[in-house]
């Protein structure tokens, strides 16, 4: 699959890494320290990071492709140790995150 990244879909791929840079909820910046990588699979990372600041959750997930890095995420009130409880029972997919992101989008 060869895909012209002019073409691409109509997302905000530096929303997405600014979601992953800074809280959604109070701007700080996220100490990397914090994130924690909950899932790898086929170049895809589901990350778990927690605000400092404000103590808000949001798990990510963050593909590399031949287009780049690209992003998405969603605010929780789950801990890195939930996440992977649901993982496990298959409650939570990499699936899920992504509809729940265009969800989010879809609500802008
Ligand atoms: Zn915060």
């Amino acid at each position: 699959m060869k895909s012209d990244p002019r073409k691409r879909l109509p997302q905000q791929p530096s929303d997405g890494l600014k979601l992953i840079s800074y809280c959604p909820l109070c701007e700080k910046s996220y100490n990397p320290l914090r994130a924690r990588i909950l899932d790898e699979r086929d170049g895809a990372h589901l990350v778990h990071i927690q605000c400092a600041e404000c103590g808000s959750s949001i798990v990510a997930l963050i593909m590399t492709s031949s287009l780049g890095v690209t992003s998405v995420g969603l605010i929780t009130d789950l801990t890195g140790d939930d996440v992977l409880r649901f993982k496990d029972e298959g409650k939570l997919t990499a699936d899920e995150v992504l509809s729940f992101h265009s969800l989010l989008y879809s609500n802008n």
